[in-house]
């Protein structure tokens, strides 16, 4: 009987994970009906999340099924719903029908992560996001219908919840979208809210006034060391007493991992990612690796570990793959390491801001800075075409988002 390695998601650590279990399968001239590479996920379509604050959020996404055929990847629809690593077998369910188990011989679980939103009266009914492609649309629709109401601050008022990296994305673009729908002499107010004290506190002090200085351009108020403590259908309160009235709240601030992490007996950080060794296997449990979105690792010999970004969920994914492979292939595994770390954060029409390495060295601003943007945005993080050796070499995991 095949063996079986069984890949949980469909986004970018669990495509890169198919493709590079495939490569070394065929680089060890290995059938598939010896080794079966299964990939289950609700829908086979890879969601490109980062873009989801851009117009047109429903064609933010890629179909999976030929690239996964040329490469004799199997598809299975289904959402995870349990996983027990006892017996070696996930439970799935698929559209309302009946549970269904499938067993593993090796499980990658690269089943992403997801908006967190806290339990703040309100945030739950009346905010918007750009965490799927649903959600994104419903924004969409939301902002296109609001020239149909009469005009007022509220209508023409979004607060955006979270002045990180997505949170200045949405802000950004938010500005300049309304603009453009509600014309040149709209008074459009942008507000983000944010309960640090600094507007993108990750960012570092040699990258932050070039995002203060666009946020001033496109007139956007960004409120710090404040939290929201209350939304409702007109609006927020926040945590210094002041009430926004609003016809829009954008939440954008925490995610957390998958919760099938929590199925797994393993230490997880406070974001719900397992925590990893240096070959994205899962300590102390037979045959899971974790990767993308749902794993913590060190990412290099420096004391600087992944977050949850493009970037590291593509490449974890690829380590996982090839090790997940390589145990069942008599081949040895290969430690995932990254040491190149870049950040490109889009200001809308200022344009955006690219920096190099954990310290955030500037590197490009401007519309040089929006050409990278958009060069990562469309390319470098898209899968590879649907043809078996432009796929396979893809997916080498050392030239995975080799930056
Ligand atoms: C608005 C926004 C902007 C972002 N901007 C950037 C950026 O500029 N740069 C950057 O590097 N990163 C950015 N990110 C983060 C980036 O999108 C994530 O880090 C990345 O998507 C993680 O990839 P992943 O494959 O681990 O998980 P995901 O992309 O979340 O994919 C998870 C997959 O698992 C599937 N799945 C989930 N649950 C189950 C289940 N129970 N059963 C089966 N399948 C399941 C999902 O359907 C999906 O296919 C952004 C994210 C958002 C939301």
């Amino acid at each position: 009987m095949a063996k079986r390695i069984l890949i949980i998601g469909a986004g970018f650590a669990a495509t890169d994970a198919a493709l590079s279990a495939a490569r070394l399968r065929a680089l060890q001239k290995v059938s598939s009906d010896e080794l079966e590479i299964t990939v289950i996920a609700p829908d086979p379509v890879l969601t490109v999340r980062p873009r989801l604050y851009e117009p047109n959020p429903e064609k933010m996404k890629v179909p999976l099924l030929d690239l996964f055929s040329a490469v004799d990847v199997n598809f299975v629809s289904g959402t995870v719903t349990g996983i027990d690593t006892d017996d070696q077998s996930i439970t799935f369910e698929n559209r309302g029908n009946e549970a269904q188990k499938l067993r593993y011989d090796r499980l990658v679980l690269a089943a992403g992560s997801s908006l967190f939103r806290p339990p703040v009266p309100g945030v739950d009914q009346h905010t918007f996001s750009v965490d799927s492609i649903p959600e994104a649309v419903s924004l969409d629709l939301h902002l296109n219908g609001l020239t149909k109401r009469p005009d007022s601050p509220k209508r023409n008022t979004i607060v955006v919840a979270g002045g990180g990296f997505t949170g200045i994305e949405v802000a950004t673009e938010m500005a300049t979208r309304r603009r453009n729908i509600l014309g040149p002499g709209g008074d459009v107010r942008v507000i983000i809210v944010d309960r640090s004290s600094n507007i993108a506190p990750d960012m570092g002090d040699e990258a932050r006034p070039h995002i203060t200085q666009a946020l001033r351009q496109l007139g956007i108020r960004a409120i710090t060391a404040t939290a929201i403590t209350g939304v409702d259908a007109d609006g927020v309160t926040l945590s210094n007493g002041e009430r926004i009235d609003a016809s829009t709240v954008i939440w954008a601030a925490g995610m957390r991992a998958t919760p099938l992490t929590a199925c797994i007996n393993a230490e997880r950080d406070n974001f719900g990612r397992l925590l990893v060794d240096a070959y994205l296997a899962v300590p102390g449990v037979a045959n899971v690796w974790a990767t993308g979105d749902a794993a913590k690792a060190a990412s290099d010999d420096l004391g600087n570990h992944t977050l949850m970004s493009c970037q590291h969920a593509k490449r974890m994914g690829a380590y996982a793959g090839n090790n997940a492979a390589a145990s069942l292939l008599n081949v040895d595994p290969e430690p995932y390491q990254q040491r190149t770390y870049v950040t490109c954060l889009d200001l809308g029409e200022p344009g955006a801001l690219f920096t190099r390495g954990w310290d955030r060295k500037v590197e490009a601003t401007g519309a040089d800075a929006k050409a990278i943007k958009q060069e990562v945005n469309t390319i470098w993080i898209y899968p590879p075409k649907a043809d078996r050796a432009t796929a396979l070499a893809y997916a080498k995991p050392s030239s995975v988002v080799d930056l």
